[in-house]
Parts: structure tokens; C-alpha cells; sequence
């Protein structure tokens, strides 16, 4: 099986009804980056700035990220990479930052909650991150974004570390990209202004999906209790993505179901153009995309929600059989 996704790294995710899905991967270490072009991923759909926090015992330094940073863009070589600011709270717990004392902290003060509350840390990475693009694009996202003030917050200290750079008379990023992750049921319902505003969005799909069912995804317990192909969620996902569409927002999903293939390959039945996974996922994914009409998937997973079934993964199984 090796050798066959192998033979695809060169070779695009084109269905047989000639849809081309952009594959993604995803990061967080400088040593995920060698698998960038070993994999087949287009570029990093998702770099997690946290993992260099947690690795640490103290707060890194701003020229330390930046130099960082840089390293990541010349390992991506010309890819691009959409960094997500610091996502620290809930299960990612920063010693030296804050103690982990809250009842429920995934939904607690996490992400750019606290990026905007006490907004020093997002500050220094912002301008480490502009730094590190100095004449090269740059793509920036927010986690958790629940709301269209955060975003715009958030946008506005981007904004600000900008003007800073330019009156100092450093050089920028040719291009910047600010996009937000949705990662909560809320943002889906945002006014069309914060479609409009955003420059992207990535559905991060491991925290909408356990808020969408309130099921923790930590706790053994429930984590697997619902599926991701389960109508309900699906139907969000089709109405967000066309959202998308019809506001000409561009969107991708990076949560962990990207990186399995029949639940990629629904996702891209509901309009999704763009997933970003764990490398080793990308042949596996690729593979199987290359084999579907998503035309016939879309029909197969209408059909099991019309006959009443709680989720479509044994429909679309039967019908990629054949
Ligand atoms: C997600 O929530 O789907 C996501 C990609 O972010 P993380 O897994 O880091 O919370
Ligand atoms: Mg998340």
C-alpha cells in the first residue's frame, strides 16, 4: 500500500467526475516539515504555534519564534503555510503562562480568548510572524473564533503589528492572508459581513464536532459516541460550506476526519475543496478520491438521511463498493 501512495505523490486528489481537491497537511514541529514534499501535501493547512510553546519550559523569545518561523516558510519552500496563532488552554496547558485551574477548560478562557485579553503573547507572535515573511506572503489564522467582534479584535491587532513593522522600516510580507478557524456551532451563524471580512476560514472539525454534540474529545467515554458522518453534522457542514460559496469564502477543514478517507471524501461530496490532515493520511486520502464520483456519494448520503438513518457511513461504503 506504501508503494501505491507513493507512486501518487506527484499526481493530484482529481475525482472521476473532475473535481481536484487541494490536500493539505498538518504541523506544528520543524520536524513535520520534511514531510511536506515526501507526502504529496500542497502546502500546511494548519501549523500549530502552540506545540513550540509546550515544548518549553519558558516563554520564547520574539526573535526566537521569528527565526523559527523563517525556517518554516524555507522548509515549505514557496508552499504555503496558514500558522495559527497560540491555541494554549483546554487540553494544552502552558506552565509558565497560567495554572490550568478552570472546571471546563476547553470551554474556558482558551485560544484568542486569551489572545485578546491579554494580548502581550499575541502581540510578540504576530510580529515574529511578519518578520519571519518579510518579503514572502504570509498566512495567519485564529483559533476558536466564536464570534465576528473577536475576529475583528484579532484582525486589528494584525493590522497594528503591521503598522509597526512598517514604521520601523522593516520589510513585509508581499501578501497577508487573516483567516479565522471555525471551531465553534456559532461562527456558522455569524452575519455575512464576518464572511466577507475573513480572508479565509479552516473548519477545525475535532472542537466544532464536541461542541456540535457536546461530547468531550478527550473523555473515552463519548469521544466515538457520535459520528462525524451522522446527518445532523453533515447538515451543518453542507449549509456552512454553501455559506462559503455563495459569500466567496474560501474554506477547508483540518480536523482529524480529513485524514480518514470516507469521511473525506463526504466532505468533499458537500462542496469542500480543501482539507488539511496528518501527513501519513495524504496517499490514503488521495487514493480514494481518485477513485469516486462525488456526485454519486452526494446521492448515496441524501438518500440514507431521506430513509431515516442516524449516519451515512454504511450508504457511502455500500456505494464506493459498487
Ligand atoms: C480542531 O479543533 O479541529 C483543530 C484542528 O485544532 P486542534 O485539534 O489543535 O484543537
Ligand atoms: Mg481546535
Amino acid at each position: 500500500a506504501q508503494e501505491r501512495y507513493a507512486s501518487l505523490v506527484d499526481k493530484p486528489a482529481t475525482t472521476r467526475c473532475g473535481q481536484t481537491i487541494a490536500l493539505n497537511m498538518n504541523a506544528g514541529l520543524m520536524a513535520d516539515l520534511p514531510s511536506l514534499p515526501s507526502s504529496g501535501a500542497e502546502g500546511v493547512g494548519l501549523f500549530r504555534t502552540e506545540l513550540q510553546f509546550l515544548i518549553r519550559n519558558q516563554m520564547p523569545k520574539r526573535a526566537e519564534l521569528s527565526a523559527l518561523y523563517a525556517r518554516v516558510m524555507d522548509a515549505a519552500d514557496g508552499k504555503r503555510v496558514a500558522f495559527r496563532t497560540l491555541d494554549i488552554g483546554s487540553d494544552k496547558v502552558l506552565t509558565y503562562m497560567k495554572p490550568n485551574d478552570e472546571p471546563n477548560p476547553a470551554m474556558g478562557w482558551r485560544a484568542i480568548r486569551v489572545g485578546l485579553d491579554k494580548p502581550g503573547v499575541l502581540r510578540m507572535q504576530l510580529q515574529a510572524l511578519i518578520r519571519a515573511a518579510a518579503g514572502r506572503p504570509l498566512a495567519v489564522m485564529f483559533p476558536f473564533v466564536a464570534q465576528l467582534q473577536e475576529y475583528r479584535d484579532a484582525r486589528a491587532e494584525f493590522d497594528k503589528a503591521m503598522e509597526r513593522e512598517r514604521r520601523l522600516g522593516h520589510p513585509l510580507p508581499e501578501k497577508v492572508e487573516v483567516g479565522a478557524m471555525l471551531e465553534t456551532p456559532s461562527l456558522a451563524f455569524a452575519p455575512d459581513k464576518f464572511f466577507e471580512d475573513v480572508d479565509f476560514l479552516s473548519i477545525g472539525g475535532n472542537d466544532l464536532k464536541q461542541f456540535f454534540f457536546a461530547a468531550d474529545r478527550e473523555n473515552e467515554r463519548v469521544r466515538r459516541r457520535y459520528d462525524t458522518l451522522n446527518v445532523s453534522f453533515l447538515a451543518f457542514l453542507e449549509q456552512l460550506i454553501a455559506r462559503c460559496e455563495a459569500l466567496d469564502t474560501p474554506v477547508s477543514f483540518c480536523g482529524e476526519d480529513a485524514g480518514r478517507p470516507i469521511e473525506a471524501v463526504c466532505f468533499a461530496a458537500l462542496g469542500l475543496r480543501s482539507l488539511s490532515m496528518r501527513p501519513a493520511s495524504i496517499g490514503p486520502v488521495k487514493h480514494l478520491l481518485r477513485q469516486v464520483d462525488l456526485g454519486q456519494v452526494k446521492a448515496a448520503m441524501d438518500a440514507a438521511r431521506d430513509r431515516g438513518e442516524q449516519s451515512v457511513r454504511h450508504a457511502v461504503i455500500e456505494a464506493l463498493r459498487g
